[in-house]
């Protein structure tokens, strides 16, 4: 069969089933076909040329075509392509990883458990926790609690622990038997009330969260989850002192803190994790991701020592700890890895994109005096505009959705790939953009900006 956009096209609607896609409009609209990539620029099977604005899906740290990923992981195919870690066995690989990444957690010390995507690595989480607790003689502590807005994957239980409709519809979660649970959006803008201070926003978020646990019961709650800045919610920054509290709270209650540093790990947010920007103490820890910069599916969850060791003293009585995945710890995931965390180091990607910071956030925020922006936030290479029908009243649009979908065209026409995260837009460079190309970047946004407010006002969506 020749292969033409049209063939391609029709290819892919009778064939593939995609993700968070609308069903049917698909069936008219049909793809974008991508064919190639290098850097930050993406090319279409027209020969369209594109740059990122979400690294994928935030994900492609390292940009496209990177020659020692490819090469590291044309490696290790050739000299161990595969090898489990099931059953006691290794290889030298995944030891290395999980030593490098121990040594960059908050805490001393630790284990690392593998997956292939933050989804299984979320719902290996919440596996643990209830092994842990299970183990230290605490069976009845089980709930988790999410956030609304929170976006922890789509597996059932991660799923459920997502606080994001459409992760929910259809698909009958959060899981019934209470033990999912969900707690205020940390978003000052659109939740504070009428002059409450950030702080003040925090605390009573804090005291919100405190009343759920008694509420539940602080014997029977044993974990929180939280991404650093939630990014698929629409990159919500958390309002100043919101985590000291929080985490308060749950120190207070032996709630443990899953830190989802999905999207925020290495580098993101102009430090090496989100909760170096904001000086959290996690219990545990969830990458994936930025991890390989997409070069490969894996995932790592990262526990304490203490609560490995209970896990382990309660191995006689438990027996077999039966959980993994036939690629946990795949040695060319590993090996691309181990490769992108060394390239990170010794081309201090971390410091550059801080250092990208100050003119990123510049260029984002310029557009927080447009009559149909709400709210510009951000932190380190991670941002978002928020789209309002009325900037005074930041009235919603009716129906939601509809002005960020109709932006993401114009942006695809004028060659900039990003997301809309409903009416907001997201972010999320390749950590490697030089300026010229932030510069690229916010320029084919402001075109797009401009077409889309023209359709919207001669829609009426505006509402002023
Ligand atoms: N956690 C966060 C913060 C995410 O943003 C995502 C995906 O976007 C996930 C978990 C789920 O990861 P995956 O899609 O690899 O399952």
């Amino acid at each position: 069969m020749s292969v033409t956009p049209e063939t391609l096209k029709q290819r892919d609607i009778d064939s593939i089933i995609h993700p968070y896609t609308h069903l049917s409009k698909h069936l008219e609209t049909g793809p974008l076909v991508f064919t190639r990539a290098e850097g930050p620029y993406i090319w279409d099977d027209k020969g369209n040329k594109y740059i990122e604005a979400l690294a994928g899906l935030w994900c492609t740290a390292l940009g496209y075509g990177n020659e020692e990923l490819c090469q590291t992981a044309y490696d290790q195919m050739k000299e161990l392509s595969y090898a489990p870690i099931f059953a006691g066995k290794t290889h030298e690989v995944g030891i290395e990883l999980a030593e490098k990444l121990k040594s960059l957690m908050p805490f001393d010390g630790g284990k690392v458990f593998y997956g292939n995507s933050g989804s299984d690595a979320n719902d290996t989480q919440i596996k643990l926790l209830w092994y842990y607790n299970n183990a230290r003689g605490k069976p009845e502590k089980k709930k988790m609690i999410g956030r609304v807005k929170g976006y922890h994957g789509i597996t059932m239980a991660a799923g459920s622990l997502t606080g994001i409709l459409p992760s929910h519809t259809g698909f009958d979660l959060p899981l019934d038997g209470g033990r999912f649970l969900h707690t205020d959006t940390p978003h000052h803008y659109r939740y504070a009330e009428d002059g409450e201070s950030e702080e003040d926003f925090a605390t009573r978020l804090a005291n919100n969260l405190e009343q759920l646990i008694l509420k539940e019961g602080p014997e029977t709650v044993a974990g929180f989850i939280a991404e650093p800045i939630m990014a698929a919610g629409g990159v919500i920054v958390p309002p100043r002192t919101y985590f000291q509290k929080i985490q308060s709270v749950l120190e207070k209650y032996d709630v443990m803190y899953v830190d989802d540093e999905v999207v925020c790990g290495f580098g993101r947010t102009g430090n090496p994790f989100g909760y170096d920007t904001f000086e959290l103490q996690p219990d545990t820890v969830t990458m994936a991701k930025a991890l390989t910069s997409a070069y490969q599916p894996l995932s790592a969850v990262v526990i304490k020592d203490d609560m490995f060791k209970t896990m382990v003293d309660a191995a006689d009585e438990m027996g077999v700890f039966g959980h993994g995945y036939t690629y946990s710890g795949h040695p060319v995931a590993c090996a691309v890895g181990l490769k992108t965390l060394e390239i990170y180091e010794r081309d201090e990607i971390f410091d550059k994109a801080a250092a990208l910071t100050p003119h990123f956030q510049q260029r984002l925020r310029s557009f927080a005096d447009h009559p149909m922006v709400g709210e510009v936030r951000g932190a380190g290479l991670l941002g978002a505009i928020e789209f309002v029908a009325n900037k005074e009243t930041k009235a919603l649009f009716d129906p939601p959705g509809t002005v960020g979908a109709h932006c993401v065209q114009q942006c695809h026409a004028n060659g900039l790939v990003i997301r809309p995260l409903g009416d907001t837009m997201g972010f999320c460079p390749p950590l490697i953009v030089t300026p010229e190309q932030i510069d690229e970047i916010f320029d084919k946004f402001e075109k797009s900006l401009d077409a889309t407010t023209q359709w919207a006002m001669a829609e009426g969506l505006l509402k002023t």
